[in-house]
C-alpha cells in the first residue's frame, strides 16, 4: 500500500487518544517502516534518529538480530504456555529467577505482565488483598506524585498525577491522593536539595496525617519522573521516602518501567541510593520493546500476606492470559544478557556524560531554562523566559514546532505539551551517534527561537 492510502487508512480506522483524536487525524501518521540501530525510517523514505528509544524502551537499539532469533526460537518450541492455573515454562522461570537475583535486594517474587500498566494495576490489586488478607482492611488509600506517571489502567491513572489522564475518565477516585513533586527547577524552596528533600518528607507526613496512617496503603513514585518532563528528584530523596514510609508503617513501591534496565546508569534506578522497596514495577527496557513485557516484583513479607491469607485456599482472581508468556520471556532473557554481557549496559553509562556535556553546552541558548539528566534520561525545559521561568503559553504550540522541526532535522524526542524536551536514546548509541543527535537537537532549537 502507498503512504498516502495508508495515512488515510489510519485516519478513517485508528484511534489516537493522546494526540487529540480529530488534531491527529489532520495531522496525518507518521508511518515508521523500519529500524536499525539508532535509526527509523519512515515511509516517505526519511532516516530518523530516535533519541527516544521508541517511547523510553528501544533500550538496545533496532535490529538486535540476537533477539531475533531467541523469539524465533521460542516460537518454534512453545509459542504459549498458560500461567494462569498451575502451568509454566522454562523462559518464564529462569527469568523470574534472574531477576530476582537482579533486583534490589528482598524482591524475590514476581509476576509477569504485559507491559507497565497491567504492572502498576496488579501492584495496587496485589496491596489491596496484603491488607485485606493481613486484618488491616481500612489501609486503602493510596498516595502518589503530581505529575508521576502509572499507566493508563483505570487503577494506575488514578494514581498518575496528570490532568490528561484524569479529566474525561472521573478520576482520581476517592482513594488515590498526590502530593506535589519534588521539583527542584520550581521548587517554592528553591533548588537547594535538603530543603527541597525535606519539604517533599514533610508533604508526605501532612497527607498520611491527613487521610489518617491507618488508612495509607501505600506510596507510589517514580525515582526520576519521566512523563513529568524528567524530573530528577535531588540525590537523597529516595532514601529519605524510603524511610519516612517504613515509619509511617505504609508500603514503598517504586515504578521503575522507564528508569529499569540501565536507563540512568545501573540496572535500577534504586541501586543509586541502596534502596529496597517492599514493591517494583518494570516494563519497557525489560524486553526493550521488541515483545511486550512487564512484571511486579514483591518482597517475600507481603508475598507471605497474600499468599497466607484466611480466604487463600479459594482461587484468587487474578490473572492474564498472557502472564509470563513464553516468547517475551525469552526475548527479554536475551536482552539482559546483551546489556550485561554484551556490554550495552556499560556503554550507555560511558555514553552519559557525552549526553550531559551537550545538554549543558546549550545553557546559553535563549530557550533552555533547565537541564536535567540521570544517566541516559534527559530533560530540556524550555521557557520564554529565562529569569522569570516563564513558560510558553500556550505550551503546545512550541512542542507542535519543536516535533515538525526535529522531523526536518532528522531527529525524533519527546516534545511534552509543558515545552520540555525529553530524550532517552538507546543505551547502545555510539559516541559518533551521540554527536549528532546533539548537533540535530541544537539545530532544531535554533530553528523554534
Ligand atoms: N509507569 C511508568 C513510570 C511509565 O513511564 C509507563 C509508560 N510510559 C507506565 C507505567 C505504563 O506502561 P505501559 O505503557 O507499558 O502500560
Amino acid at each position: 500500500m502507498q503512504s498516502n492510502s495508508l495515512i488515510e487508512s489510519d485516519r478513517n480506522h485508528l484511534i489516537h487518544p493522546v494526540s487529540a483524536y480529530r488534531a491527529h487525524e489532520k495531522r496525518g501518521a507518521t508511518i515508521l517502516t523500519r529500524g536499525d540501530g539508532m535509526y527509523l525510517t519512515d515511509s516517505e523514505g526519511h532516516r530518523l534518529l530516535d533519541a527516544f528509544a521508541g517511547l523510553w524502551c528501544v533500550n538496545i537499539g533496532y535490529g538486535q538480530e540476537s533477539v531475533v532469533a531467541a523469539a524465533a526460537e521460542q516460537m518454534r518450541q512453545l509459542p504459549y504456555a498458560t500461567g494462569y492455573f498451575s502451568f509454566a515454562s522454562e523462559p518464564t522461570i529462569r527469568l523470574a529467577e534472574r531477576l530476582a537475583e537482579l533486583s534490589p535486594p528482598g524482591l524475590n517474587r514476581v509476576y509477569f505482565t504485559l507491559g507497565g500498566s497491567d504492572a502498576v494495576d496488579s501492584a495496587i490489586r496485589f496491596i489491596t488483598h496484603y491488607f485485606n488478607a493481613t486484618g488491616r482492611p481500612t489501609k486503602k488509600h493510596m498516595i502518589a506524585l503530581d505529575k508521576g506517571y502509572h499507566g493508563s489502567s483505570s487503577n494506575g491513572a488514578g494514581i498518575t498525577g496528570l490532568p490528561a489522564f484524569h479529566r474525561q475518565f472521573d478520576l482520581p477516585r476517592f482513594w488515590q491522593h498526590h502530593i506535589p513533586a519534588p521539583y527542584p527547577y520550581r521548587s517554592p524552596v528553591g533548588d537547594d536539595p535538603r530543603a527541597v528533600i525535606d519539604l517533599s518528607v514533610a508533604q508526605l507526613r501532612a497527607k498520611v496525617e491527613e487521610i489518617g496512617a491507618e488508612n495509607v496503603a501505600a506510596f507510589f513514585a517514580e525515582p526520576v519522573q519521566g512523563s513529568a518532563g524528567v524530573i530528577v528528584p535531588p540525590r537523597g530523596w529516595l532514601k529519605a521516602i524510603r524511610e519516612t514510609c517504613r515509619e509511617l508503617d505504609i508500603l514503598f513501591v517504586v515504578d521503575e518501567v522507564i528508569t529499569g534496565f540501565g536507563r540512568t546508569g545501573p540496572l535500577f534506578a534504586c541501586e543509586t541510593e541502596g534502596v529496597s522497596p517492599d514493591l517494583m514495577t518494570i516494563a519497557k527496557g525489560l524486553t526493550a520493546g521488541y515483545a511486550p513485557m512487564g512484571a511486579v516484583l514483591m518482597s517475600e513479607d507481603v508475598y507471605a500476606g497474600i499468599a497466607d491469607g484466611p480466604d487463600n485456599h479459594l482461587p484468587i482472581g487474578h490473572g492474564f492470559t498472557y502472564s509470563g508468556h513464553p516468547v517475551s520471556a525469552a526475548v527479554a532473557l536475551e536482552v539482559l544478557s546483551l546489556y550485561l554481557q554484551g556490554g550495552i549496559l556499560a556503554n550507555g553509562q560511558a555514553r552519559a556524560p557525552q549526553l550531559l556535556a551537550g545538554l549543558q553546552a546549550l545553557g546559553d541558548h535563549p530557550l533552555v531554562g533547565d537541564i536535567r539528566a540521570a544517566g541516559m534520561l534527559a530533560g530540556l525545559e524550555l521557557v520564554r523566559d529565562k529569569a522569570g521561568k516563564t513558560r510558553f503559553d500556550p505550551a503546545t504550540q512550541i512542542s507542535d514546532r519543536l516535533t515538525t522541526a526535529g522531523y526536518r532535522n532528522g531527529i525524533i524526542f519527546r516534545a511534552f505539551a509543558d515545552g520540555t524536551i525529553g530524550l532517552a536514546p538507546a543505551l547502545s548509541c555510539t559516541e559518533a551517534e551521540m554527536d549528532i543527535l546533539l548537533t540535530r537537537l541544537r539545530q532544531t532549537l535554533d530553528e523554534v527561537v
